[in-house]
């Protein structure tokens, strides 16, 4: 539908009394291209449900008039360097005890093994998902990688990065939880790009009995931080916001707001990822309510009405298997990184959807599939000064003239 013709589809909702009138009003600021405010972004999350198929619209049609028809995703493995870690979130069944079965720091040869089953499937990407500082609870961690030679897992993780990018050519995204300007900086040289969920900025979330009363690293203020020095270092970063742990619908908009001004100050975050919690029976939030599919839909089109201005926005296609259409609806742009090689370790319940299905459901939207680097298009052609000068090399040869994956999908 053309933006003429839902700005006047608007103006009929109200008045015919079938779209609140305030509503249609900030609507229209949207399909304007203006900004709209806080508080007006709180009038949004808070519509009623029987407006959200408007919302959607028009987040749908700013997502086309910023991004057009592509939908992108990252063709990547999936690489736990370990899954001990010093916090204890309340939704989390990926963290392992020292002594827990399956306990691990992951040794150089099966990094590298996995990296190259990726290279084998035409990945490009190796992202590094791992638990925040194990060393620092607990002493069989510090003793592990001591053995390996490395003073802490951010040591180990900067060698095996290296190793990978050397061997196998696949572009390193680390997400490792909070870190230090120091310690971002070290990672930077070897990473495309780097990532940390804001998950919320609300404090609440760490208060007694709370999903993160036992982690320190996921106070806002931390994260925030984390964030920040990111910029300040000129990372193209990834973050996003964690849907359904007991925030409320105007927390969810500030931290959207948080995440807009970082970005506002520095133009480094690539992406904004809306993820839905889920309930994983052997954790102490296996009895909280998972988020709804039209909760999430609301969230995905409020945040790419605050963004207006051309954030990736992507959900991740294996949390939410039914609901590709409803979200391709909503307003994102991207579906995040698949594996044909590695499960999901942090939801191994959830399998990727296979490229040719998600080719497939984002083809009969409409909408072209490409392949994109764990480094964004834009920031490859626009922003160059963010890439690292070593990784340009190997960034350079991989993508066509638009900064997409050179032959597409496989
Ligand atoms: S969600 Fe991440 S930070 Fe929290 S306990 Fe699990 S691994 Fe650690």
């Amino acid at each position: 539908m053309a933006v003429i013709d839902l700005r006047q589809s608007i103006i009929d909702l109200y008045k015919n009394n079938r779209l609140d009138p305030d509503l249609g009003e900030i609507l229209q600021k949207s399909l304007e291209g203006k900004e709209i405010t806080k508080k007006e972004a709180y009038r949004l999350i808070r519509c009623n449900y029987r407006n959200l198929g408007v919302l959607m619209s028009v987040a749908s049609i700013v997502r086309n008039m910023s991004k057009g028809r592509r939908i992108t995703y990252s063709r990547k493995v999936f690489i736990p360097l370990t899954n001990m870690c010093r916090n204890r979130c309340g939704y989390c069944d990926f963290r392992r005890e020292p002594n827990d079965p399956g306990a691990e720091v992951m040794s150089p040869s099966k990094i590298l093994s996995i990296a190259e089953a990726g290279k084998r499937a035409y990945c490009t990407e190796a992202l590094f998902t791992l638990g925040e500082k194990p060393e620092e609870r607990y002493s069989e961690a510090k003793e592990e990688l001591k053995q390996m030679g490395y003073n802490g897992t951010l040591d180990y993780l900067r060698d095996a990065c290296e190793m990978v990018i050397k061997k196998t050519e696949l572009l390193p995204h680390s997400n490792a939880g909070i870190m230090t300007k120091d310690e971002l900086a070290d990672l930077k040289e070897v990473n495309a790009s780097m990532g940390l969920m804001l998950e919320n900025v609300s404090d609440r979330l760490c208060n007694k009995g709370g999903p993160h009363e036992l982690s320190l690293g996921k106070r806002p203020k931390l994260r925030l931080a984390t964030i920040e020095s990111a910029g300040q270092l000129r990372i193209p970063f990834t973050t996003g916001l964690l849907i359904g742990i007991g925030e409320l619908p105007e927390e969810i908009v500030d931290s959207l707001y948080a995440i807009k001004a970082l970005d506002k100050n520095y133009g480094h975050i690539q992406e904004v990822i809306i993820q839905n919690f889920r309930a994983k029976p052997s954790t102490p939030m296996a009895r909280h309510k998972e988020p709804s599919v039209r909760e999430i839909a609301k969230v995905i089109a409020v945040a790419r009405l605050v963004f207006k201005d051309g954030m990736n926005v992507q959900v991740p296609p294996n949390l939410s298997p039914n609901e590709y259409d409803f979200y391709l609806s909503a307003g994102i742009n991207d579906w995040g990184g698949v594996s044909p090689v590695t499960k999901d370790f942090v939801n191994p319940e959830a399998p990727w959807p296979e490229i040719k299905t998600l080719k497939f459901v984002t083809e009969k939207r409409g909408f072209e599939l490409k392949a994109r680097l764990p480094v964004y298009p834009e920031f490859i052609l626009n922003k160059p000064d963010l890439l690292p000068e070593s990784l340009k090399s190997y960034i350079t040869p991989l993508v066509d003239s638009e900064g997409f994956v050179k032959g597409g999908i496989f």
